[in-house]
């Protein structure tokens, strides 16, 4: 029965070359949006996983993050804490910068939203590098929660990065390419 959710969820995936750039293949979840039954299972696995650990916080990463975050969080019973591209929270924020492929980004998140001693779980489509679940854990850890598992749909092995090695450590994915 495992087999099956995995394979439904990774036929689902649609796949586009050439997006947003010349060499980049593009995993679109918008696809697996469309198959509720591989939505839910892609949910149920996620919960599955997290129900029994304690998890107070679901971060969720802009912007696919916020998709697969907020069922989970209801469904273990945590909240959910959004993780913003720059200027697009109201209040105050803490915020961490990151590396790209060219260049920094930045993520914000409002303080206030998560207290020290919390658990929580970070969510994101997809992991490349890990740069990017690497910021959302340093601005969770900065306040003193602990970071229990970065969790994912879709996990790119080959884009490995020796600097962004502590959270693939600790990063779960449904689908490893
Ligand atoms: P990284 O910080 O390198 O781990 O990149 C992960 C972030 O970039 C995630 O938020 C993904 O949604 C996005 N991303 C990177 N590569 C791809 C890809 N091949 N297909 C879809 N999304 C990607």
């Amino acid at each position: 029965q495992q087999d099956t959710r995995l394979a439904r969820i990774a036929s689902a995936i649609r796949v586009i070359p050439d997006f947003p750039k010349p060499g980049i293949l593009f995993q679109d979840i918008t696809t697996l949006l469309l198959d509720t039954k591989a939505f839910k299972d892609t949910v149920d696995l996620f919960v599955e996983r997290y129900r029994d650990q304690n998890i107070n916080v679901v971060a969720g990463v802009e912007a696919r993050g916020f998709i697969f975050g907020p069922p989970i969080a209801l469904a273990i019973g945590a909240k959910f804490v959004p993780m913003r591209k720059p200027n697009k929270l109201p209040g105050e924020v803490i915020s961490e910068e990151y590396s790209l492929e060219y260049g920094t980004d930045k993520m914000e998140m409002h303080v206030g939203a998560v207290q020290p001693g919390e658990r929580a779980l970070i969510i994101d489509d997809l992991i490349a590098t890990g740069g990017t679940l690497g910021a959302a854990i340093k601005l969770l850890e900065r306040v003193g929660v602990h970071v229990v598992e970065c969790a994912c749909v879709i996990e790119l092995p080959e884009l490995k990065d020796l600097n962004n090695y502590i959270p693939m450590t600790i990063t779960w994915c449904i689908e490893k390419l």
